[in-house]
């Protein structure tokens, strides 16, 4: 029989993300409680209904009280308000992590909250759908997927310990876990996920507000590149519209080299440069292969390669 790694979870925010870890603990025995916190009446009834917590509350303070892990799972923007709803009765030695999409402003944001003797490790697990809520979670969501967690530089044993621990915790839920800083967590992920959202989202727009072709010519032609651009676009507005605000600076770095690029191939095209676009073509190709051959190209679980130990 397994053993929990951590005796009380309580996990603030329960929609895609929040209840997926949930489920995900439960299925492999890792945490013996849980407790969950979310701001949304109708979450908190539907999580109950679900039956996915042990204790389903409204009132953040009450949820981290007796945990020994807590881990934050609510927009990047709302991480400050709901660390600070935890501060008071937050315990000593309480390990405190959470899922957001940006490293640096909430890891500040968490530090800023809550008091020295709890150990703060952010994390981000690299895994999602673009549906919320707690119906859209599923325990195999994280399931061969990298979480990137950025614990702060400190040496001490306990910390290490407390890293360690949480390590082992997203290893048993099926992740690969990686450390990063959190300044280069946000660089990498303005330019894997941040930039790619912003382009559907602006395409989407773009082709939206076309006078000379029609929503409906969009729709019904949409196999040509766009219907890949509107799953990304209908993500959810609240979450990107945050990660874009906590993520500003190392946006606006790699949007300002996209724009150099797209002006480069704009350049291409007005000037018949066949062989530029050929080169650019052919290289991107070989990142799509490399992409296929680390097992990331699909958003789907990753049901298949358990299915096949059977
Ligand atoms: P979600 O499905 O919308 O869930 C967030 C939940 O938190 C909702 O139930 C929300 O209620 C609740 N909430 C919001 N503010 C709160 C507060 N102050 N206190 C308590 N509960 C609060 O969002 P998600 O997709 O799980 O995203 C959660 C976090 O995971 C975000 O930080 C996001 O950046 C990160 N993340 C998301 C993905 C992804 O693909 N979606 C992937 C990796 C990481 P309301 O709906 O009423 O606001």
């Amino acid at each position: 029989m397994t053993r929990p790694i951590y005796e009380r979870l309580a996990v603030v925010g329960c929609g895609l993300i929040g209840s997926s870890v949930i489920r995900a603990a439960r299925e492999a025995g890792v945490v013996s409680q849980i407790i969950v916190a979310d701001a949304s009446e109708a979450h908190r009834a539907r999580i109950t209904e679900l039956g996915l917590a042990d204790k389903v509350t409204g009132d953040i303070a009450e949820a981290v009280a007796e945990a020994d892990l807590v881990i934050f799972a609510v927009p990047v923007q709302a991480m400050g308000d709901a660390a600070q709803a935890a501060a008071a009765t937050i315990r000593p030695g309480t390990t405190v992590s959470d899922v957001g999409s940006v490293k640096g402003s909430v890891a500040e944001a968490l530090r800023a909250a809550l008091p020295e003797s709890v150990f703060i490790i952010p994390g981000h697990p690299i895994a999602g759908t673009e549906y919320s809520g707690p119906d859209a979670g599923f325990a195999e969501l994280f399931r061969d997927r990298w979480v990137i967690l950025t614990p702060q530089a400190r040496d001490d044993g306990p910390y290490l310990e407390a890293v360690t621990r949480l390590s082992d915790f997203w290893r048993r839920l099926g992740a690969n876990v990686e450390r990063m800083d959190e300044k280069h967590h946000d660089l990498v992920l303005a330019v894997t996920s941040h930039l790619p959202h912003l382009i559907a989202y602006n395409i989407v727009g773009t082709a939206a507000d076309m006078e000379e072709v029609t929503r409906s010519e969009v729709m019904k032609y949409s196999a040509g590149g766009f219907r890949d651009f509107t799953r990304i676009a209908a993500s959810d507005p609240t979450m990107w519209r945050d990660v874009f605000l906590g993520n500003k600076d190392a946006v606006l770095e790699v949007l300002g080299r996209f724009t150099e690029d797209l002006q480069a191939l704009s350049r291409a095209i007005r000037w018949g440069e066949g062989d530029k676009l050929f080169d650019l073509f052919s290289r991107t190709r070989e990142i799509r292969r490399g992409i296929i051959a680390a097992g990331q190209e699909s958003n789907e679980p990753n049901f298949g390669r358990d299915r096949g130990k059977h």
